[in-house]
């Protein structure tokens, strides 16, 4: 018998705070949508280099248990976000609004030893420590910045590089093949 028929979907609630709890260790799976605006999420507020109205992230889970062969079925997590945000443009240095997306699929594992044992040749899945109160919320803040260009900028030829952005007497060329200042990107990377 196919275990999802018989387990209980719950519905997730859709306030920032009610994610930062849910329990993965029960016999039920999960489904659920909604929007966060970039203020309900901390890390990725950090990283804005303006909000403009409409900024924030769709999200949508939904999970289901799949047989795992030699133990018990293992909880599958699908995650979605897709949304708008700001972030600073590395050639001319102003905001830039950047649409975004990104999909991944995780599997519930019950300690750190099982996610460490996980063969990190399979890229279909990530393995998570499931607990009573998972902060979801994490996650889905960890999968907005995911989703974010390495090298955040304005579409080629939309804006003019700031001076400072690549070095002295740079031109519009140049700037666009150029990996970017490294000190900034050194900067980003700190932060995260
Ligand atoms: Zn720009």
């Amino acid at each position: 018998m196919n275990r999802n028929q018989v387990l209980p979907q719950v519905e997730l609630s859709t306030d920032p705070s009610a994610l930062r709890r849910i329990d993965f260790c029960a016999p039920q799976s999960y489904q659920g949508a909604g929007f966060l605006e970039i203020s309900a999420l901390p890390r990725v507020a950090e990283e804005a280099s303006s909000l403009e109205p409409g900024d924030g992230f769709h999200w949508q889970v939904s999970t289901h248990f799949a047989d795992s062969p030699g133990s018990e079925p293992r909880q599958i997590l699908e995650l979605g976000v897709k949304g708008r945000i700001h972030l600073v443009c590395q050639s001319c240095l102003q905001d830039c609004g950047l649409d975004l997306a990104q999909e991944s699929r995780f599997i519930m594992v019950a300690t750190e030893a099982e996610a460490d044992a996980f063969p990190i040749e399979d890229d279909q899945q990530e393995p998570l420590v499931a607990s009573q109160h998972f902060d979801l919320l994490g996650l889905i803040e960890d999968e907005i910045l995911l989703s974010f260009p390495l090298i955040p900028k304005h579409p080629e030829g939309a804006c003019q590089p700031h001076a400072s952005s690549f070095g002295e007497g740079g031109e519009m060329a140049e700037a666009s093949e150029k990996p970017q200042n490294p000190f900034n990107i050194l900067k980003n990377m700190k932060k995260n």
